[in-house]
């Protein structure tokens, strides 16, 4: 961990703690890097209306490199950015993972979302996985189904 991350760690710990919701984890620590809060201070209104749309729970939103490594997450996870979010818990409101998906990815096609990246319904998990794209690039938003995030 390099010294501008345990700045970056030790300055959002006291000065932002909401900001700790979006970074939940059973494997230990999870510290913030500079990129990945950066992103996640940019989105956070964004992450909220997609819990909203679903209720439920964030399972994993931020994920330092290490905590994405034990969770076997790919190493370019949108989650390492900060421009990810796993919500489970939707079955009060929606029958499927995959309608849960499609109700999120309705709210992104109408541009109430932000720049979403993709909204993935994970069979594996039942969770609504959806990213943003960071760094300016924007296009469409894509349903993708099938894929592992
Ligand atoms: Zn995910």
């Amino acid at each position: 961990m390099s010294v501008l991350d345990q700045v970056v760690e030790i300055g959002a710990s006291a000065l932002l703690p909401h900001l700790d919701r979006w970074r939940p984890t059973t494997r230990g620590k999870n510290p913030w890097s500079l990129e990945g809060l950066r992103n996640v201070l940019r989105l956070e209104a964004y992450f909220a209306r997609v819990v909203n749309i679903l209720g439920g729970r964030v399972t994993s939103c931020y994920r330092s490199r290490e905590i994405n490594a034990l969770v076997g997450g790919v190493p370019d996870s949108y989650h390492v950015k900060g421009a990810a979010l796993d919500v489970i818990g939707w079955n009060a409101k929606f029958p499927t993972v995959d309608a849960a998906a499609q109700a999120v990815f309705e709210q992104a096609r109408a541009g109430t979302l932000g720049p979403v990246r993709e909204v993935i319904p994970e069979q594996r998990t039942k969770a609504v996985h959806v990213d943003w794209w960071v760094d300016g690039r924007t296009s469409a938003p894509r349903l993708v189904r099938d894929e592992r995030y």
